[in-house]
């Protein structure tokens, strides 16, 4: 992970959370649209490269977890 080179801006748009797989994926505002990312990341980088589905939800668990982590509230 890399360092965030303008730690003081502390805009919440600016974070991502980072899959296992190196992929950064932006953190919304909107909570669905954050689901839907999280899905159609999963879909694309992992499902369609032939993750089967306990990996699969194992991955979107780890982001999950990882959104609430960073989440302000
Ligand atoms: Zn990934």
């Amino acid at each position: 992970m890399q360092p965030i080179a303008h730690r003081n801006y502390s805009d919440s748009s600016l974070q991502f959370i980072i899959c296992e797989c190196g992929e950064r994926i932006l953190i919304l505002p909107n909570t669905k649209m954050m689901g839907t990312a999280i899905e159609r990341h999963i879909l694309e980088q992992h499902k369609n490269k032939g993750a089967n589905q306990v990996e699969a939800d194992r991955i979107e668990n780890a982001l999950i977890a990882q959104l609430f982590k960073k989440s302000p509230q």
